[in-house]
């Protein structure tokens, strides 16, 4: 009998993912932080409210065309120094282990750090610093060269005036949301959502959660030196994102190898 059983569950711990959670990653500027990169709320940052209306306005851009390159150049410039740390390591590694389809990674950041630890699917949200957008005939592409030039065209109406950085900016339509939908209609009650270096001031949990997941539900967890909407969350780490996820891993990890059967039995705790 005890080698049936254990057969038994070999062949079903082998053959069969689906019954295991989903993991949903939702990330801010705090992710990569510790990278050096400056949070929307570091008061030491580079970015301020002027900045912001000039640089990084869809109703305005055209007006400070020049300035808008100019800000996005030195965007680029300053992200290409920075390095991956240990918070994009554990979630790259993560979807390394469990593959795209169990571990979603949706990032509101423009910075490729995630895909430089070998993450094979991200979703931008606010877009990022490798393509163009053409606000003529919405098309997204490449950008080519060391920086955003000026001069780039849109490959399919010709023109460039009408070329813009791919990042999203205040007041622009963002098409990736979609991806956000996707993750609420997807997201069960076994799922694992980890919400992680975001002060919700763009995205709030509202957009992110469904009605049913919109409490102190245990497989909600947050990772903020300074939570906000902690009523959302059945776990709440106060760390920066690296020393947050270091602490919480080992119990993500065997949250994600767990069956129905046994996460029912403990009542979906960690
Ligand atoms: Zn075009």
């Amino acid at each position: 009998m005890t080698a049936t059983v254990g057969r038994d569950f070999r062949e079903r711990s082998v053959a069969d993912t689906s019954q295991l959670p989903t993991l949903y990653v939702w990330s801010g500027a705090g992710l990569s932080a510790d990278s050096g990169i400056p949070t929307f709320r570091d008061v030491n940052g580079l970015w301020t409210q002027e900045d912001f209306d000039r640089v990084c306005n869809f109703e305005t851009w055209r007006m400070y065309r020049d300035e808008v390159f100019d800000f996005y150049d030195r965007r680029l410039h300053m992200i290409e120094r920075v390095k991956p740390n240990s918070a994009h390591k554990i979630l790259a590694a993560w979807q390394g282990r469990w593959g795209p389809d169990r571990v979603t990674l949706i990032t509101q950041n423009i910075d490729g750090l995630l895909e430089a630890e070998g993450a094979q699917a991200v979703t931008h949200v606010h877009g990022d610093l490798e393509h163009m957008f053409c606000v003529e005939c919405d098309l997204r592409f490449p950008r080519q060269g060391s920086g955003f030039d000026r001069t780039q065209s849109c490959p399919r109406c010709g023109e460039f005036e009408s070329v813009k950085p791919g990042t999203i900016f205040f007041n622009e339509p963002a098409p990736e949301y979609e991806a956000i939908m996707a993750m609420k209609t997807r997201m069960t009650q076994d799922d694992i959502f980890v919400a992680v270096g975001t002060s919700f001031t763009v995205v709030s949990p509202y957009h992110l959660l469904n009605k049913d997941r919109l409490s102190k539900h245990r497989r909600n967890v947050l990772i903020d030196p300074r939570p906000t909407y902690t009523e959302f969350f059945g776990l709440v780490v106060e760390e920066s994102a690296g020393t947050g996820l270091g602490q919480i891993a080992a119990r993500i990890e065997r949250a994600m190898q767990e069956e129905p059967t046994k996460v029912d039995q403990i009542a979906r705790v960690f």
